[in-house]
């Protein structure tokens, strides 16, 4: 996880529809709180045809340059991604596997600060209704009340800055705090595919830094020379590799880069940007 920033205005359809959609759940909850909080209602049903209209969808994934908000991983042309709501519209858990309470931030479910741009194994495996407090009894319960006494143990990809609460050594990830917990364990940041995943790109960084340091400049060393050779290319194709390798080593760090975190954490004199 980096800190992502996300452009400051809203889209259109949260401000419009969104909006009036908001006050329509709001007049529903005014008219039978108790009801709202019943474990089967569905009375606060927020519209997926908004929050997730393309787009929102499409500047939440030009924020994020096309990465999870949660794991960092890319997303491919085969992989969906969600509009994910920080805090859960539909109702909330404060344990891991704990109760389900109703109702959720339902007034939220079209606020932009509230949405990212997450996958499917982050947002629907792990994190779904998961939303611990240390504070559980400041919980904000309904629109009359105030989210900004909740301190949210699960890290805020755009508020908090990721980085002082994770470490990784090497592609092992570990927490430095309690919201570093926390936020491997909702966000399943330590599965073991993911895990797979970040160790064969630090592998692929290692390889890069490697062959980023052949020049191919005449006169050729031996084994330059011998590498030529073996792959049958030129000294352009040679010199064109040995850049990219380098290219790719210089950018590893940068905010558009796949587990930037992960690298910024290894190897910290990289630039950012
Ligand atoms: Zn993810």
């Amino acid at each position: 996880m980096i800190q992502v920033t996300k452009s400051p205005s809203a889209p259109a359809p949260l401000l419009t529809r969104g909006a009036k959609h908001r006050q329509q759940l709001e007049t529903l909850h005014e008219r039978d709180p108790d009801a709202c909080e019943k474990s089967e209602n569905t009375i606060l049903h927020s519209r997926d045809g908004i929050y997730n209209s393309t787009s929102v969808k499409d500047r939440l994934r030009a924020d994020q340059h096309d990465k999870c908000c949660y794991c960092e991983s890319l997303f491919i042309a085969t992989s969906y991604g969600d509009v994910e709501h920080f805090r859960p519209k539909a109702g909330y858990q404060q344990l891991w596997e704990g109760p389900l309470h109703k109702p959720g931030y339902y007034w939220l479910a079209y606020e932009w600060s509230n949405l990212l741009f997450s996958c499917q194994r982050c947002n629907q495996e792990f994190k779904g209704n998961y939303f611990p407090l240390a504070n559980d009894a400041a919980r904000a319960k309904t629109h009359h009340d105030d989210i900004a006494w909740e301190q949210p143990l699960l890290l805020h990809p755009v508020f908090d800055n990721p980085e002082q609460h994770l470490n990784f050594v090497q592609d092992a990830i570990g927490q430095l705090d309690d919201r570093g917990q926390a936020s491997i364990r909702g966000y399943g940041l330590d599965r073991p595919e993911l895990l797979k995943s970040r160790a064969d790109h630090l592998k692929g960084l290692f390889y890069a830094r490697l062959v980023g340091a052949f020049k191919f400049d005449s006169p050729l060393e031996p084994r330059e020379q011998e590498f030529l050779a073996e792959l049958n290319i030129t000294i352009a194709q040679g010199k064109a590799i040995a850049e990219d390798a380098k290219q790719k080593w210089r950018q590893a760090a940068f905010d558009n880069a796949e587990y930037a975190g992960m690298v910024r954490a290894n190897f910290p004199h990289l630039l950012h940007h």
